[in-house]
Parts: C-alpha cells; sequence; structure tokens
C-alpha cells in the first residue's frame, strides 16, 4: 500500500490497523483497544518504544473526532498539514499517563518511566460450569481475596516515603548461596533475599506504616462477577486484566477463569454439537417411536419418527438448531444428534415366529432342499463374549513369544549380534 506514486489513494486504514479495531469502532471500542495494546507495548514493560509510540499516535488521532474525519477522508499527510507541519506528534509517554488520568497503570508510585517494571503474575482459578449454564449464559459473583496497595502509605511501606538498603542483600534482592555437592562439585543458587522479601529495601522500625505494618500491601476481599457467555466452551478463558494481586512498581497481573465444563448425564458435547442416547425396542425400531426430551433449557421436545420408517441399530439422527448455541452468535446453534440403541429380544415363541416369518419380507435366500442339507455337516453355533476372546488369544500369543525369547537367549547370542550389524 505503500510507495505508489503520487497518485496513491490515501492511506486511511492504519491507524485502525494499528489498534486492531474496525473503521467503525466507537470510542469505547477505541479506548478498550488502545488501553490494552500499550499496557501491554509499554516499554516499562519491556514493550518494543516504536509500537508503543505508534499506539499512542494512532489514538491520538482516532480519540479527537475532528482529527478522525480529516483522517478518515483525506489519511495521514492530511493530518500533518492540518497540524502546523513536522508531524511530531506528542509524547506518546504523555499520551498514555493523560489516558489514566494522570497516574500509572501500574500501580502506585507514579510514571516509573526508564525502570523496567516486573509484572505480577497472573491468577488462574478454574470455574466449573454445567452445561444448562453454557446454553443459557449465567453471571457468577466470585468473592476473592487479593492483595491491594496499601492506601495509607501508597505501597511505599513507610509514613515518609523513605527506605533504607537492606543489609542482607546490599540492596539487590538476591542472596545467592553455595553448597557444597561433593569434592569440587558446588552448585552456586540465586533466591529471593528473605530479609527483605526480595526488594531489596528495609523500612524504619518507627517509620513503618501503621496500616499494612510495612508490608506496603493490605489483603481486601474483592468480589467478582463472571459472565459466562451463551455457547462458551470448555478450558475457554475469562480474563479481569489488572485485577491480581497488586504490589509496588509492578504491573498488577490478570484474574483468569478457565471454563471447565462438567459432565452432564444426558447430554455430551462436541463443540457447538449435542449428542444424546436413546434406546429403542424392536417393536419401536420397526413399527415407529414417539418420545419427549427434555432439553437443558427445560423446553420438553417430542421426537418421533416417520411414517414406515425403519431404525436400524447403532444409527443417528439429527436435529438441527437443537445443538449448543454458537459463541458471541447466540441465535446460532449446532445440531443435536441422537444415537439410537435397538434392544432385540433374547428370544422368540415358536408362535411369535411363525407371526413375524407371515408379515416380514422373505428371505432373498432360496430354501435349502433336502438332498443339499444332506451333503452338509451339522455345526453347532454358542455364544461368545468377543473381548474375552480377543483377550486370551493376545495373552496366549504374549505367552508364546516370551517361550521363543528365552529359547534364543540359550543359543542365540552371536546370530542375534549378527542380525543388528547387518
Ligand atoms: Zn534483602
Ligand atoms: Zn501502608
Amino acid at each position: 500500500m505503500f510507495g505508489r506514486g503520487p497518485s496513491k489513494k490515501s492511506d486511511n486504514s492504519k491507524f485502525y490497523e494499528i489498534l486492531g479495531v474496525p473503521k467503525s469502532a466507537s470510542p469505547e471500542d477505541l479506548k478498550k483497544a488502545y488501553k490494552k495494546a500499550a499496557i501491554k507495548n509499554h516499554p516499562d514493560k519491556g514493550g518494543d518504544p516504536e509500537k508503543f509510540k505508534e499506539l499512542a499516535q494512532a489514538y491520538e488521532v482516532l480519540s479527537d473526532p475532528e482529527k478522525r474525519e480529516i483522517y478518515d477522508q483525506y489519511g495521514e499527510d492530511a493530518l500533518k498539514e492540518g497540524m502546523g507541519g513536522g508531524g511530531g506528534g506528542h509524547d506518546p509517554f504523555d499520551i498514555f499517563s493523560s489516558f489514566f488520568g494522570g497516574g500509572s497503570p501500574f500501580g502506585a508510585g507514579g510514571s516509573s518511566r526508564g525502570r523496567r517494571q516486573r509484572r505480577g503474575e497472573d491468577v488462574v482459578h478454574p470455574l466449573k460450569v454445567s452445561l444448562e449454564d453454557l446454553y443459557l449464559g449465567t453471571t457468577k459473583k466470585l468473592s476473592l481475596s487479593r492483595n491491594a496497595l496499601c492506601s495509607k502509605c501508597n505501597g511505599k511501606g513507610s509514613k515518609s516515603g523513605a527506605s533504607l538498603k537492606c543489609g542482607g542483600c546490599q540492596g539487590t534482592g538476591m542472596k545467592v548461596t553455595i553448597r557444597q555437592l561433593g569434592p569440587g562439585m558446588i552448585q552456586q543458587m540465586q533466591h529471593a533475599c528473605n530479609e527483605c522479601k526480595g526488594t531489596g529495601e528495609t523500612i524504619n522500625d518507627r517509620d513503618r506504616c501503621s496500616q499494612c505494618k510495612g508490608d506496603k500491601v493490605i489483603p481486601e476481599k474483592k468480589v467478582l462477577e463472571v459472565n459466562v457467555e451463551k455457547g462458551m466452551q470448555h478450558s475457554q478463558k475469562i480474563t479481569f486484566e489488572g485485577q491480581a494481586d497488586e504490589a509496588p512498581d509492578t504491573v498488577t497481573g490478570d484474574i483468569v477463569f478457565v471454563i471447565q465444563q462438567k459432565e452432564h448425564p444426558k447430554f455430551k458435547r462436541k463443540g457447538e454439537d449435542l449428542f444424546v442416547e436413546h434406546t429403542l425396542s424392536l417393536t419401536e425400531a420397526l413399527c415407529g417411536f414417539s418420545f419427549v426430551l427434555t432439553h437443558l433449557d427445560g423446553r420438553n421436545l417430542l421426537i418421533k419418527s416417520n411414517p414406515g420408517e425403519v431404525v436400524k441399530p447403532d444409527s443417528y439422527k439429527a436435529i438441527s438448531d437443537e445443538g449448543m448455541p454458537i459463541y458471541q452468535r447466540p441465535f446460532m446453534k449446532g445440531k443435536l444428534y441422537i444415537h439410537f440403541t435397538v434392544e432385540f429380544p433374547d428370544s422368540l415363541s415358536p408362535d411369535q415366529t411363525k407371526a413375524l416369518e407371515a408379515v416380514l419380507p422373505k428371505p432373498s435366500t432360496t430354501q435349502l432342499s433336502d438332498m443339499e442339507i444332506d451333503e452338509c455337516e451339522e455345526t453347532t453355533l454358542h455364544d461368545v463374549n468377543m473381548e474375552d476372546e480377543m483377550r486370551r488369544k493376545a495373552q496366549a500369543q504374549r505367552e508364546a513369544y516370551d517361550d521363543d525369547e528365552d529359547d534364543e537367549d540359550h543359543h542365540g547370542g552371536a546370530q542375534r549380534v549378527q542380525c543388528a550389524q547387518q
């Protein structure tokens, strides 16, 4: 799209692409997209400064209705001219911090520009959800406790805001221990300093904050409303950005809920489809059936065969639009598959046999004549459990193989070496 010469059409989509939003994005969407991307790409968090600058530039233009209109119509170049040349734009860090109302989203202590901030850990919780809840959607209120920066000392831990270098680690926050593993062998291990909990600083006893006792954080209860949307999948994540434990000079991690779909006694789910088992008697399979299936939302579905239709054992039928709702398109639904098992009677009385012969289609194989029968040998059929049969056979085969091995060990050593060399 670039460098097509003077006749090129002005590029008015780059800024939208940078923020990853469609051209129709609302100011709210833009805000959200910028916030997310800017936090992610902030150089303090190890992000790419160029990318961070681009984001700020794109947001600066698109968040201003006037500039956005110019950009939409004439592209970036027009803006540069309109803005009095230069096109230098503003400091991306200023745009970033003004976005967060002058404060930093990375916890108290203001902007720590230039200093690398570590990112707090994400807290991951499994969230058990029934299939009904995933079908209908639900909101779950969950109470969690987390560490929040102490409001009294702003996470400094001291009244004065001052801190001293930790004597245990000389302010590095790390200690190295050397362990002798054996003669001439040592192991060097680095771990967080226990005296300062890895912060590298200590606080004078008299200067300690009275609320957090110098811990800088205090535990707080937080209630989160987790919105389980229709059609969400097993192991799908619901993220609450920046809601995990707060710590000084740390980008707060996310609380992440991972959906764990509970087993359902009746319905099995595969993606957007549902599967249900149904057993028919032989009479139902041959002569027709109807039954009521209560769906996940409590609706009763009447399920019936077509007149004259025969249902074969181990066959499937499907009902459209009665599967799971599709995530974020809940008006669309998958299919509901019914797997049919047909129960045959174990035996029939002679009368039943006669009656059935009279009504069922004649066998296609011709009847054997007495003479043909005379020429054959009689056999007897007996019941088998095929699984047991196969298991027995496999066992017998293993034993025979083991015997072979033993035989070979007695005299085949040299032969084997030869084989291996080939
Ligand atoms: Zn220390
Ligand atoms: Zn405090």
